[in-house]
């Protein structure tokens, strides 16, 4: 029986490139539901296409004449609460969480009660609220396979590695578009010149998020909760071909490195599969076309967000999911030209230093710290006009 998948976010850039792979391998996989948060002509061309039995519309403002309550054979749902019902479907085996932020906490909460296998890409979910998203997979039939790249690559490293012999491991960065530009000259950069990220094509969150490494930061607070080392265990360097995801080193001192071109339908295919295995060549990169490959240590003074993410990381509780939800709003400032790229770890240090961290039981003590952090960071940009030229 083909094996059915539920994509949360079809409509952005991991949900293509998962839906590239259900074109891929037809005979295996089945879309059974999807969800986009407002891309209405976007959700009527997956739905016509793939014929799922359910498709979410998230977002609480669209016109719901617009499509009705069938497209085809496919029923459709609105409102985020809707997310945490396709998910639980019984003939759901995967599900794919790709919506941006921390709107993927409770529909993953609710993939993880129904027992599911989550192909996790929005890594907002751990950073937010580790700790009581392991409390709940400890109960559960439910599991976890990364798909953001690096920690895919980390998790088929470490399924072949004896845990014995473990000593750290490495998640690798591009640098972004900004990392050989002078520092003086960083507060000046544009939007358009954040958004061109060199090696991979993805939404504008990550692909801002990335420029200024706290993509990675938020990466290597996932790390920790995925994988369960300490911090000082989880390091980061700069590659900027990212022909290298993941690297594994051991105690003796020799490292294990996962290698592919850099594209989301690798991780991907590998998540919708496991624990089979990828029968085909999705896109062959064999050794001799990698060219020269460089690895650097990163210059904190450039990217002082990446030294933000360790210090929530290591302070813990509830420091990660101030750091995660003062970064979103960060980031949409950004956007819409209110805050310079530089700000963005300013925002996030303002939140940080003025909410108390605490260890909530439960989440709503985290969605409290989240709301929290919310606030402070839209209280930096108040008032505040910005002229980029
Ligand atoms: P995109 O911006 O391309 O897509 C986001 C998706 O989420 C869209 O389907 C969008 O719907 C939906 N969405 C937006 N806002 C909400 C909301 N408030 N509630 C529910 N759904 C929403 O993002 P990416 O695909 O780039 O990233 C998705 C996640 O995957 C992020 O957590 C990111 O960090 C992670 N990731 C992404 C990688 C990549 O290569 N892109 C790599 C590794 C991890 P609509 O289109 O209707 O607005
Ligand atoms: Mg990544």
């Amino acid at each position: 029986m083909k094996r059915g998948v539920c994509i949360l976010g079809a409509s952005g850039s991991v949900g293509e490139s998962t839906l590239k792979i259900l074109r891929l391998f037809p005979e295996e996989f089945r879309l059974r539901s999807f969800s986009v948060h407002s891309n209405l002509e976007k959700a009527k061309e997956i739905a016509k296409e793939f014929q799922p039995a359910y498709l979410c519309v998230s977002s609480d403002s669209v016109d719901k004449a617009i499509l009705g309550n069938k497209i085809g054979a496919t029923e459709v749902l609105y409102g985020t609460e809707a997310l945490s019902e396709i998910v639980a479907d019984a003939e759901t085996e995967t599900v794919v969480t790709a919506v941006v932020g921390a709107s993927g906490i409770r529909p993953t909460v609710a993939a993880i009660h129904a027992g599911k296998k989550i192909g996790i890409a929005n890594k907002e979910t751990l950073v937010s609220c580790g700790p009581y998203i392991q409390s709940l997979l400890e109960k559960s039939n439910a599991y976890l396979v990364p798909v953001d790249s690096e920690h895919n690559a980390l998790f088929q490293l470490l399924e072949n590695t004896k845990k014995e012999s473990l000593e750290r491991i490495i998640l690798t960065a591009s640098g972004g578009p900004f990392r050989k530009l002078p520092i003086s000259d960083l507060p000046k950069v544009t939007i358009e010149q954040a958004l061109k990220h060199p090696t991979w094509n993805m939404g504008p969150k990550i692909t801002v998020d990335s420029a200024g490494m706290i993509n990675k930061g938020l990466e290597v607070i996932e790390a920790h909760f995925l994988f369960g080392f300490s911090y000082d265990q989880i390091g980061v360097v700069i590659h900027p071909q990212s022909v290298a995801h993941g690297i594994v080193e051991t105690k003796d001192g020799a490292s294990f490195v996962y290698a592919s071109y850099p594209d989301m339908i690798f991780p991907v295919a590998h998540s919708l599969y496991y624990p089979k295995i990828v029968p085909k060549s999705l896109k062959p990169h064999p050794a001799t076309s990698w060219g020269n490959l460089e690895f650097l240590e990163p210059e904190l003074e450039r990217y002082p967000g990446l030294s933000l993410a360790y210090e929530a990381g290591r302070a813990g509780g509830t420091a990660p999911s101030i750091f995660n939800a003062a970064n979103e709003i960060a980031v949409e400032l950004f956007l819409k030209g209110k805050i310079l790229f530089t700000e963005i770890p300013s925002v996030i240090r303002t939140a940080l230093d003025k909410i108390p961290y605490s260890v909530p039981k439960d989440l709503e003590g985290y969605e409290e710290a989240d709301r929290k952090a919310r606030e402070a960071a839209l209280s930096f940009s108040k008032d505040k006009v910005v002229h980029l030229c």
